[in-house]
């Protein structure tokens, strides 16, 4: 049973009250605006980034000094062709892996050079992650997906001295991605779609500044994928999330702010 007094409004089968409902909950926090969010200041940046991997003795070059900056609050798609390096690109943007030259910046601070641990904990205060395949852990509830990088994150018992607190928020992030009426599902018990907003929900539970999604609507047909994008809009819209979308879809991208496009190893002008 949901705890959250407006839960049956998630499922109404209109969209538009669905929708409604998502901005009701996300408006609670609106007066909570920082001023950075005002200021257009870069929020993370990609400064002269090369990237090659190695087979043998090869070195294949993938980012050959790549340049952009993402404002706070804004939503860029970077898109390009099949292996054109936007995973690559979007994995350093994380600090899932580090350039060979280069640097990322996050508020004008330096984050690709940090020692291990320090990024560990950047990344999981700081970035939510989404994958075009969801990688959900299969054996555990949509609602457990959602707490575990808490678990993670916290430790076990930091966790369980705060565990109420901890689910009354993934309940009420999976409501945000209208997936209230599911949360005792297990992904295969889920649509492509559920899985994906359960991902986002995943994604919000350690309270990030940032979203990076890697083709998010790449495995959803088009009428899911768009709504997985206005989920991903609201959520930038109304809780001023800065959105790196990772995308190979015109239609998907041109409903960004800015679309940033990778040719060659770079950023095209
Ligand atoms: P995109 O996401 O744009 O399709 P990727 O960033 O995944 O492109 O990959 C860019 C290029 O780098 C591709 O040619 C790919 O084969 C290669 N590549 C990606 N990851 C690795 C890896 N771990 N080892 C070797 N080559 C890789
Ligand atoms: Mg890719």
């Amino acid at each position: 049973m949901s705890t959250f007094p407006h839960s049956n409004a998630s499922l109404d089968p209109r969209p538009e009250l669905r929708a409604a409902h998502r901005l009701q909950i996300l408006a609670r926090d609106e007066h909570d605006e920082t001023p950075e969010l005002e200021s257009g200041k870069p929020h993370l940046s990609a400064v002269d980034l090369f990237k090659s991997y190695h087979k043998g003795s090869i070195a294949i070059p993938v980012l050959r000094g790549v340049d952009f900056a993402v404002r706070q609050g804004e939503f860029t798609a970077i898109v390009g062709s099949s292996g054109s390096g936007k995973s690559t690109l979007l994995h350093l943007l994380g600090t899932l892996d580090q350039p060979d030259r280069g640097e990322v910046r996050l508020n004008d601070e330096r984050i690709d050079n940090l020692p291990a641990r320090r990024r560990d904990t950047l990344r999981n205060t700081q970035f939510g992650l989404i994958f075009q395949f969801y990688h959900l852990l299969p054996e555990m509830s949509a609602l457990e997906n959602v707490l575990a990088p808490r678990m993670i994150s916290d430790g076990v018992l930091k966790y369980w001295s705060r565990k109420r607190e901890h689910e009354a928020e993934a309940k009420r992030l999976l409501e945000v991605v209208g997936l209230g009426h599911r949360m005792r599902h297990k992904p295969r018990e889920l649509s492509g779609g559920e899985m994906q907003r359960t991902a986002i929900a995943r994604a919000l539970i350690t309270g990030p500044k940032v979203l990076l999604a890697d083709e998010p609507t790449g495995n959803l047909d088009r009428a899911t994928g768009q709504e997985i994008l206005t989920i991903l809009r609201e959520l930038n819209e109304r809780e001023k999330l800065t959105v790196v979308m990772v995308t190979h879809d015109l239609g998907i991208a041109e409903q960004a702010d800015r679309i940033v496009r990778l040719t060659e190893g770079r950023v095209e002008c």
